[in-house]
């Protein structure tokens, strides 16, 4: 398969490109409701107001020092604070984090939560660091990055490569700063229960994504599939997004989980997965720490698992995943994108002629930042809500969300994507229009 077969053109390998490319194609529908005041809050959209560049040492177990680089990217400032999780990984650059903290103010208008957007991140490998190296890494970027953080300036979350460990060192880092600060445990959101994290966090991304999912199913938006129960899912991804949302699916909704990968590789079954066995697989027996080896499954690559049979796929793992030569051979009716920018705006192009129903990242996997917002309010007010409190509410944003994107899809025969960001776009212009620019 040719290069522009597969990728339509160069720009698609970037996410950066292709989310801005995205939203000025959005910008067209709503054209001729633009002014002349509006036509500038759409070109200081278009980019970050703040990108923190830092690099700092570590000291590795063996005594050595090794020089990380690190980022926080600040995009809108249409609330505060601004919101945005921390990743670790090998292809973080500025670029990537850019794209993510753009994706961020959208996702925040989608599900109406008060917040800017922002990301962060680390270029390592945290798979090939100890505990203890990726402890210290840790103190040393939160420290480093104290000039943007805080709980009224900038909030952070776990992405990739960080989960609640990583928010227990940044707030412990931040109060250790500013130990008369009220309300120090704001400073980031997915932190341990006992430290001030929500109850439902850590699984939200997946459950607001099951949600959305329902809501569609429900009102039969998605052709040919009428009902969640032994409807197959194949998921990319079994770190916190793919994990939960396999579980929740599989448990709570019926589904029957034929397909699960990782970054090194995927297994299917057409009689189905036992999700918490396959875990235990990964993390307990497999040397690799992968799902691969299962059962005596036969291994399968990426582009094998993304177009194996399923009603339901589902992208829990990366940007750039789905990409033309496999939106071509992609089987699903429905794609529910829990990982952000996972499908390249060639490959979305080759979905809708296809009819397959796409639930777009901004939209589908806003849980996250959603039930961040709840854990923030719970620390501003000294408050811990039950579990069924937050999933409740969650419930109630996941499916207002999805109405307001469907009727902005229906009344503009826009398919779910470009829907999702003119409702954010026009959103997020009205708050600035509110607000005026200052001074
Ligand atoms: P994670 O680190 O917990 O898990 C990532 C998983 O993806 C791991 O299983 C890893 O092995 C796998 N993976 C990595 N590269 C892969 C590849 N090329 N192919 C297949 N699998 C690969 O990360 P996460 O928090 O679950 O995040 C996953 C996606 O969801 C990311 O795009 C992230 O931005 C998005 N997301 C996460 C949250 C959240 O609250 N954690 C919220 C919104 C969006």
């Amino acid at each position: 398969m040719s290069f522009k077969e597969s990728y339509g053109s160069k720009e698609e390998l970037d996410f950066l490109k292709r989310i801005k490319l995205e939203f000025k194609e959005a910008v067209q529908f709503i054209d001729t409701e633009i002014g002349t005041v509006e036509r500038g809050v759409v070109d200081l959209l278009e980019g970050p107001f703040r990108q923190l560049i830092v690099r700092f040492p570590v000291e590795m177990d063996n005594s050595t020092i090794k020089i990380f680089t690190g980022y926080r990217v600040q995009h809108s400032r249409l609330y505060e604070p601004t919101k945005g999780g921390i990743r670790y990984a090998p292809d973080v650059d500025l670029n990537i984090v850019t794209a993510l903290a753009f994706d961020m103010t959208l996702k925040c208008r989608v599900v109406d939560v008060p917040f800017g957007g922002s990301k962060g991140g680390v270029r390592c490998d945290p798979k090939k660091m100890s505990q203890r190296e990726l402890d210290r890494l840790t103190r040393r970027y939160a420290y480093e990055i104290f000039p943007a953080i805080g709980p009224d300036a900038d909030v952070p979350a776990p992405d990739i490569g960080t989960g609640e460990r990583e928010m227990g060192i940044i707030y412990d880092t931040y109060k250790m700063f500013n130990p008369k600060s009220p309300h120090a445990e704001a400073v980031v959101t997915g932190k341990p229960v006992n430290l001030g994290g929500s109850h439902g966090r850590t699984e939200a991304t997946a459950l607001g994504g099951a949600y959305v999912l329902e809501e569609a199913v429900k009102r039969r938006h998605i052709e040919g599939l009428d009902s969640l129960k032994d409807a197959t899912v194949v998921v990319q991804g079994f770190g916190n997004a793919g994990f939960y949302i396999a579980k929740i699916l599989s448990e709570d909704y019926g589904c029957s989980i034929v397909g699960i990968c990782d970054s090194k590789g995927g297994i299917y079954n057409q009689e189905g997965l036992d999700v918490n066995d396959v875990l235990d697989f990964k993390q307990n027996v497999s040397k690799e720490k992968s799902v691969i080896g299962y059962n005596g499954l036969q291994p399968l690559t990426m582009e094998q698992l993304l177009t194996s049979p399923c009603d339901i796929l589902v992208p829990a793992a990366k940007e750039t995943q789905i990409i033309g030569s496999i939106a071509k051979n992609i089987e699903a009716k429905v794609i529910l994108e829990l990982a952000n920018g996972p499908t390249t705006n060639y490959a979305d192009k080759i979905l809708i002629d296809k009819n397959i129903y796409v639930l777009p990242d901004i939209l589908a996997n806003s849980g996250g930042v959603t039930v961040s917002y709840f854990e923030w309010l719970q620390n501003k007010a000294g408050e811990c809500w039950e579990l069924s409190q937050v999933n409740e509410r969650l419930h109630k944003k996941m499916v207002t969300a999805y109405q307001n994107v469907t009727k902005i899809s229906e009344d503009r025969e826009l398919h779910m994507r470009k829907a999702a960001f003119v409702f954010a776009i026009s959103n997020a212009i009205e708050v600035i229009k509110n607000r005026g620019i200052f001074p």
